[in-house]
């Protein structure tokens, strides 16, 4: 939590307001029982009309400026509070486009997604309600017990048998409610896990008629987060009217004793009132802070949460001196890489060299989970080698910026991912200064115009949420559009033609050719076709290189690669 109130610090001048007006207004609710004390024992008593429309006049006048005061100080509270909030979930949002994907797989999104909103909306409402309350309540309970014992001090020895059952009251209650209020969150992550399954995986969901499982399997997560918030209201449910029993029985004795000494002479009607009210201010005051209690825990909970993210220090970050790397163009080395996912017992890569030259396409082809895609990853430096180093122009990548390295790369993933926007600001992603001309002619080379040109509106239609509404092929060529039109030193396509026909695949190879040049291409692919007419093809196999050459050299020499040709060549010749 005190880590946090560094997002408050730009509404340092609000806190301040709050803290002043929420005095003042701490002060007018302490003047009026005395006044009204006034009124009565020298006004009404007396019978002295002006004393009472003069004291009067300071009751209204007091009375309105601690409305003011009250209205203006959550006027501003809001505005540090919510402030408060946003600062955090942009420093969070911000602070998890840094994070290496090791750190992805580390923390689930759900968990993620639940702490930017719901966590952070904790904090911020205590903000809130805490700022006027910190200083207001305090100083109401102190206040209150001061004037009390004024308007009598022997009444006021009631008082001190009356707060220690509220505080004993509090305790239990609240000594139940807190662990339940934190394990909230972790349930609320659980629930927000399985909705987020449920919508993602709806087709495979569908497909394999698994819809009453996935309802369970949420009925059960919801209904656990239903029960934990039922206890909780439950308890919280016997905290008012336990209060108000306790608040009005004392009210009574008060009373009783005040009637007593009122009969004795010992004491005046007015005091009597007044100090009724005191008494209330300062009961209401120790539930204020207790309700702090409730409340502040929930939120540093919250906190330590947020804090979490935000103190995950990113695996990857640029060195301190950046080398720059302009020498030759697009040159990718692999010096004896070897690469493990954590926790993972065998290294998805181990001891892979090659070259990768400009001009040159070196292709990739090996069996599922060969690791492919984990080599090609390690290029724009998602993940860093655990031996070895992988230099681009001569330089280790990890003595340059990443900027500077990724600017160099044009990656086709291969899960294509498209934004909302149109077809137009999807290919523009990869070059946000590209013209209507550049992006028209990436989008020729990747075979996509005339899928686009047939879309309503072409280049300005506009993609669903996530790219639902264009085929897996479209997507693809798509996203090789956005990698052209930026133009870079090096190519990545990682399984990028798979969802296309042969007919199309080869018409896009063939005008890639052409645009990439001098350019470094590194194709990986799981069809010979694809490959064959590579100037350099790697045969990975369970994340070691089983031969390198072209295609000529790899049959004589390669055995899995020879393989995998005459697997996929009858296939081809059955069909
Ligand atoms: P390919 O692209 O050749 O199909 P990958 O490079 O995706 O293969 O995967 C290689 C190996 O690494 C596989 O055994 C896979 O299970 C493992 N792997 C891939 N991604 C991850 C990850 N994020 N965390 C842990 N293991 C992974
Ligand atoms: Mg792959």
């Amino acid at each position: 939590m005190i880590k946090l109130l560094r997002f408050l610090k730009p509404f340092r001048l609000y806190v301040a307001i709050v803290i002043i007006l929420s005095f003042l207004q701490a002060i007018a609710n302490l003047l009026l029982p005395t006044l009204m004390a006034d009124i009565v024992d020298s006004g009404i008593v007396k019978g002295d009309t002006q004393y009472i429309l003069r004291v009067g006049a300071i009751m209204l006048a007091v009375t309105v400026g601690g409305m003011i005061c009250a209205i203006a100080s959550s006027f501003f509270s809001s505005r540090a509070g919510t402030g408060f909030g946003k600062a955090i979930r942009r420093a969070i949002f911000s602070h998890v486009q840094d994070f290496s994907l090791h750190e992805f797989d580390k923390v689930s999104t759900a968990s993620l997604i639940t702490r930017t909103t719901n966590d952070t909306t904790q904090v911020q409402m205590v903000m809130v309600m805490g700022l006027g309350m910190m200083i207001g309540a305090p100083l109401m309970a102190i206040g209150g017990v001061v004037l009390a014992v004024s308007q009598d001090g022997a009444l006021a020895w009631l008082l001190a048998g009356v707060v220690p059952i509220v505080f004993a009251v509090l305790y239990v209650l609240m000594g139940k409610a807190v662990p339940l209020f934190k394990s909230m969150q972790a349930k609320l992550d659980k629930l927000n896990h399985v909705l987020d399954e449920g919508l993602t995986g709806v087709r495979v969901i569908r497909a394999f008629n698994r819809m009453d499982h996935e309802n369970q399997r949420f009925d059960e997560a919801n209904l656990d987060v239903t029960n934990t918030a039922l206890t909780v209201n439950r308890i919280m449910a016997v905290l008012w009217p336990a209060m108000m029993l306790i608040f009005n029985l004392s009210s009574i004795v008060m009373f009783w004793f005040g009637a007593i000494r009122i009969n004795n002479g010992q004491m005046q009607i007015g005091n009597l009132l007044a100090f009724l009210q005191y008494a209330m201010m300062i009961m209401f005051s120790v539930l204020m802070v207790s309700f702090m209690f409730v409340i502040v825990p929930r939120a540093s909970a919250a906190a330590a949460r947020i804090n979490e993210v935000l103190g995950i220090a990113p695996d990857i970050h640029d060195p301190v001196q950046p080398k720059s790397a302009d020498a030759i163009k697009g040159h990718v080395a692999f010096e004896d890489v070897t690469f493990s996912y954590p926790g993972a017992e065998e290294p998805a890569l181990s001891n892979v060299s090659f070259h990768a030259k400009p001009g040159e396409v070196t292709a990739i082809i090996g069996g599922t989970g060969s690791g492919k895609s984990t080599l090609v990853s390690l290029i724009p430096r998602f993940y860093d080698v655990d031996s070895g180093k992988i230099l681009i122009d001569g330089v280790d990548l990890r003595e340059m910026t990443q900027e500077a390295l990724r600017s160099k790369i044009g990656f086709v993933p291969q899960k294509a991912v498209l934004f909302a926007g149109t077809v137009a600001e999807n290919i523009r992603y990869g070059k946000e200064e590209a013209s209507d001309e550049e992006v028209k002619r990436a989008a020729e080379i990747s075979q996509a115009s005339e899928f686009i040109s047939g879309m309503a509106g072409g280049f300005d239609a506009e993609i669903a949420q996530v790219g639902t509404n264009v085929s897996g092929g479209q997507k693809q060529r798509l996203s090789i559009a956005r990698a052209l039109v930026r133009k870079p030193e090096i190519y990545v396509f990682d399984d990028s033609f798979s969802a296309l026909d042969f007919k199309t695949d080869a018409k896009l190879r063939e005008a890639l050719k052409k645009e990439t040049g001098d350019a470094t291409v590194l194709i990986v692919a799981q069809r010979v076709g694809t490959v064959m007419d590579a100037d350099r093809i790697i045969v990975l196999d369970e994340g070691r290189i089983a031969g390198i050459g072209n295609h000529r050299e790899l049959m004589k020499s390669s055995e899995v690669y020879r393989e995998i040709v005459s697997s996929q060549l009858s296939l081809e010749e059955i069909a």
